[in-house]
This record gives structure tokens, C-alpha cells and sequence, in this order.
């Protein structure tokens, strides 16, 4: 295992990731009744855009740092937009005073914006990662944390009592079979609950595998998908991270709308090139 997240915290990817994840739960608090969040890649939860691992590759600089200015203002985007990215600019304010040095993982994220009676499952492999996992929320009663194989988690950890929530798989895909072992938890998952909301992250970087993932998912019998990307600049085969997008199994009603109004300003702020691209589109149609 020698991904670590600390290196692309707040990356463009990040960004799309988060504020999608932040509208979900926004939409799962509509109604009274609890929901849990599994996350089942969960990083450290609060990353620290001056420190060593983030100043190295200064990827945070093209993502959360074109939505804010250096004293930690946002730049806004439309008011109607702004109103849709209010809850993850919350979560981001909540950790930080002047500028903009500690941004928010998908933990913190869904963390911050729960309720009392909601819950969140927190699951990290890493060792390391695991540990400063346990020192943050350990003593939380609403969190839970374990250090598992997110193929084992998702099968001991569904269907949570709650009998609603959201799904989170945002693994690395350090491992070749990353796909395959994805489409195996979710077939697992989905058997286990059926109505959950599972939210499937993966890179844009030019190899194919943003074609291959969203093909392979297209196989699995849920009754509804959306897929959401946000492509940043031209995909070459070497040329890292272009773009990322995410897969929404049993999406949220309008979340679809939503993403219609945000992804289009994202991109004209987050774009590095005339290659730059936002679509939000139902699974089965491509
Ligand atoms: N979800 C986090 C966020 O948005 O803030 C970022 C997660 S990062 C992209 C992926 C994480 O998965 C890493 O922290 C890595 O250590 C962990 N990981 C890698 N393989 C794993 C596995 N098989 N099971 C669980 N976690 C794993």
C-alpha cells in the first residue's frame, strides 16, 4: 500500500468528489429518519494543505485553491450555484480562519454535516492512516471506525441498522484487478441493501479505465445510475489525473438537476485547457 492521500487532498478530483458526496447527505437529511454513511475508503479525514505532502505536488492548487482566495475568501460561483455548494463550503470553513489551511476528507465532510441521530462508518486499511483515524474521532459516539479490507467492511457492515444511507468506495486503484474486486463488493453490497446509495469514485487519466468502470457498472441490475465527470484538460497516457468522475447507484431524486447547474461553473473554474468537460448523464445512456 503506498497510496496516501495527504499528496492529492484538495486535488480538482477532491473537489468534485466532496461537493457530490456533500449533496447527498444534504438530500438524505430531508427526511427525519437516521441514515448511516460507510465509508469504506476513508483516508485521515482532515488534510493539511501547508504540510509536507500536500506542498510537494501543490495539487490542491488547482483544485480547491481556484475556488478560494489566498486569504481563504471564497470565490463564488453563481448565487444559484452557491447555494447548492454552501454545505462543503461549510465544512471548509469550519476548520479553517484565514486562508485556507486544512482541508476536509469525505469523513470530516459527512461528519460536520450529519445530524445527532445519524451515524458514520469509517473504514481505513492503512495502518498509519487507521491510527490517526482513531486519535480524531475514536472518541466520537456517532463514528465508528475499523481497519479492514474494504471488500470485508462492505460485507460486514451492510445492511446498517439504519436501513438507508450512502455507500462510499474511493479506493486507489493501485491494484490492477481495482475494477473487478469493485464490481464484486457492490454486487455483495447491493444484495445486502438494495435501496442504498452507493457512490463510486475513479480516475480520468487517459488508459481507458474511466470507460472500462463505467461499462462494467452498467452491468450490475440496479434499477437507476447517474454518472458524473469533470474532466479538467486533455487525458495522455502519461499524463496523470485529467479528470475524475463518479458513479451514483440509486441517486437521490434532482441530484441530477443539481449537478446540471454546478458541473458546467466547475469546469470553467477548475479547466486548464480547451480539453476541459463536465457532463452529468444517466448509466445506462452513456
Ligand atoms: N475517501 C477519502 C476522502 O475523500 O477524503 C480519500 C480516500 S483515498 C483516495 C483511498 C484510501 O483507501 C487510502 O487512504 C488508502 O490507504 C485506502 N485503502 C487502500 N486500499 C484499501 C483497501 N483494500 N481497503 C480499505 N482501504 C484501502
Amino acid at each position: 500500500m503506498n497510496y496516501r492521500h495527504a499528496y492529492h487532498a484538495g486535488n480538482h478530483a477532491d473537489v468534485l468528489k466532496h461537493i457530490v458526496v456533500a449533496r447527498i447527505v444534504e438530500h438524505l437529511k430531508k427526511t427525519e429518519k437516521p441514515f448511516r454513511c460507510v465509508d469504506l475508503h476513508a483516508g485521515i479525514g482532515i488534510y493539511e494543505l501547508h504540510g509536507v505532502e500536500a506542498q510537494k505536488t501543490l495539487e490542491w492548487r488547482e483544485g480547491v485553491g481556484r475556488l478560494y482566495d489566498s486569504a481563504g475568501n471564497p470565490v463564488p460561483l453563481s448565487p444559484e450555484a452557491e447555494l447548492l455548494l454552501a454545505p462543503w463550503r461549510q465544512a471548509i470553513a469550519a476548520l479553517n480562519m484565514d486562508g485556507i489551511a486544512s482541508y476536509p476528507g469525505s469523513p470530516e465532510i459527512v461528519r460536520q454535516l450529519m445530524r445527532r441521530e445519524d451515524r458514520l462508518n469509517l473504514n481505513e486499511l492503512h495502518p498509519i492512516d487507521a491510527e490517526t483515524l482513531r486519535e480524531r474521532y475514536g472518541r466520537d459516539r456517532q463514528v465508528s471506525i475499523t481497519q479492514l479490507d474494504a471488500a470485508i467492511a462492505i460485507k460486514s457492515q451492510l445492511p446498517p441498522p439504519e436501513r438507508r444511507g450512502l455507500v462510499l468506495v474511493d479506493p486507489p486503484y493501485e491494484v490492477t484487478d481495482e475494477i473487478e474486486r469493485i464490481i464484486v463488493m457492490l454486487s455483495g453490497g447491493l444484495k445486502r441493501f438494495a435501496n442504498g446509495i452507493y457512490c463510486i469514485w475513479y480516475p480520468v487519466t487517459g488508459d481507458g479505465l474511466d470507460a472500462r468502470i463505467t461499462d462494467a457498472l452498467r452491468t450490475m441490475s440496479v434499477p437507476e445510475g447517474l454518472r458524473i465527470e469533470l474532466r479538467v484538460r486533455r487525458a495522455r497516457m502519461d499524463g496523470g489525473l485529467s479528470g475524475s468522475g463518479m458513479i451514483v447507484l440509486n441517486p437521490p431524486w434532482h441530484l441530477d438537476t443539481e449537478l446540471a447547474i454546478l458541473l458546467p461553473e466547475l469546469c470553467e473554474r477548475l479547466g486548464q485547457d480547451e480539453f476541459a468537460s463536465a457532463h452529468v448523464s444517466t448509466l445506462a445512456a452513456g
